[in-house]
């Protein structure tokens, strides 16, 4: 009898790096696929599997993973390094296993953070639509040599340091903010940490944010944080959208205190993102808003993905899936004690 894993959220490309990594595995695990995202309405298609599998948008509140109990539910299998959707209080007392893929590529992610502040700061995506019209003037295009100029790096984990070692190489000054030092960042000589946000803030040209999204850390860019930021300097954030006040970047940007931001997430982007609302009415009038203006940059959440990253996402699930199964301790386990999996001796899985 093979174990059965629901996935939500799937995208072909998922599918495609899934089942090349569980091909080996095929006799064990039975992954059934859903393109749409786990919530209260869809829990119900997770009956019957051992395990659910999960990416950034997936909601794993209370109500979710009580139903998910209620279903049978062991296993939650998170596709991505934040956790920030999952309320892990209530995961622990219901006794499930949670893991995550802590690592796949930070730089990956540091590298498209990197690139979205040179394309606003060189006005990239307007030049390619200038030069598409047969427009080849250079109005409005100016931008600013990287080379000495002074970047904030918020948050010196993985992708913090790994963005932070592409700064220096530009011959950036870089200063960082992290309540916990890194013995890499000050190692390896990449800058100098500042004791609080607004001295950083208010010495930096650009700032890149590469911390989670906690309790402490929702709208750490607000409108008095704002404030504190140098006149012109521009904004990026790769990590999670709640770190912004979308509201207080808009008035920035309107006041033109701001001269920039780059964002590859955003607070509201959970009903949108991953999915073609080209032809909707899209409700959000704070995003829609945001991309009316010309020194503001949105992606999809993208900046994860890369074909090394998609790989290492699929190996690393099954490991942490493996894990669960063999009642293996597994590093990326983000609860203390889970209950260990009851029927492991019927599942001969050998990784
Ligand atoms: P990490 O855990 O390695 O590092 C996060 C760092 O932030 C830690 O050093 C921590 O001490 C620090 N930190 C915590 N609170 C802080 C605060 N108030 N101010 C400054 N620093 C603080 O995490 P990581 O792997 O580097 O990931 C960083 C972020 O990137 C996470 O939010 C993650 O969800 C996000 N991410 C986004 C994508 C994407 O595709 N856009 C992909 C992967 C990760």
């Amino acid at each position: 009898m093979s174990i059965k894993v629901a996935v939500f959220s799937t995208k072909p490309y998922d599918r495609q790096y899934l089942a090349a990594a569980f091909a080996a595995k095929r006799d064990h695990f039975d992954l059934v696929f859903h393109d749409f995202a786990l919530n209260l309405d869809t829990v119900a298609l997770a009956r019957g599997a051992t395990a659910v599998c999960v990416f950034v948008n997936d909601v794993l509140d209370a109500p979710v993973l009580e139903a998910l109990h209620a279903e049978g539910v062991h296993a939650v299998l998170l596709r991505c390094a934040g956790f920030n959707h999952v309320d892990l209080v209530k995961a622990e007392t219901l006794g499930f296993f949670v893991a995550n893929v802590p690592s796949y590529s930070p730089e990956a992610v540091a590298e498209f953070s990197v690139a979205l502040l040179q394309t606003l700061n060189r006005r990239t995506h307007r030049a390619y639509n200038r030069v598409r019209e047969g427009n080849f003037t250079l109005d409005g295009l100016l931008g600013t040599t990287l080379h000495g100029k002074t970047v904030g790096v918020v948050g010196t984990g993985r992708i913090g340091l790994a963005a932070a070692r592409i700064f220096k190489g530009y011959g950036c000054r870089i200063l960082a903010f992290d309540p916990f030092r890194s013995d890499d960042f000050l190692a390896e000589k990449l800058g100098a940490y500042e004791d609080d946000l607004d001295t950083l803030l208010s010495q930096c040209d650009f700032v890149s944010l590469h911390c989670p999204l906690t309790k402490g850390t929702h709208h750490l860019i607000n409108e008095h944080t704002l404030a504190k930021m140098k006149p012109g300097a521009l904004l990026v954030n790769t990590s999670r959208g709640g770190l912004i006040s979308t509201r207080s970047v808009i008035a920035a940007l309107k006041s033109r205190h701001l001269g920039g931001v780059a964002l590859d997430v955003y607070e509201g982007e959970g009903g949108l993102f991953y999915n073609d609302h080209s032809g909707d009415i899209i409700e959000d009038d704070e995003l829609m808003r945001l991309m009316t203006f010309p020194n503001v940059l949105v992606c999809g959440h993208q900046a994860f993905f890369t074909v090394e990253a998609l790989s290492e996402i699929a190996s690393v699930t099954l490991q942490n899936l493996a894990d669960f199964v063999l009642s293996h301790p597994c590093p990326n386990s983000l609860v203390q004690s889970h209950k260990l999996f009851a029927r492991r001796d019927s599942y001969p899985v050998r990784i």
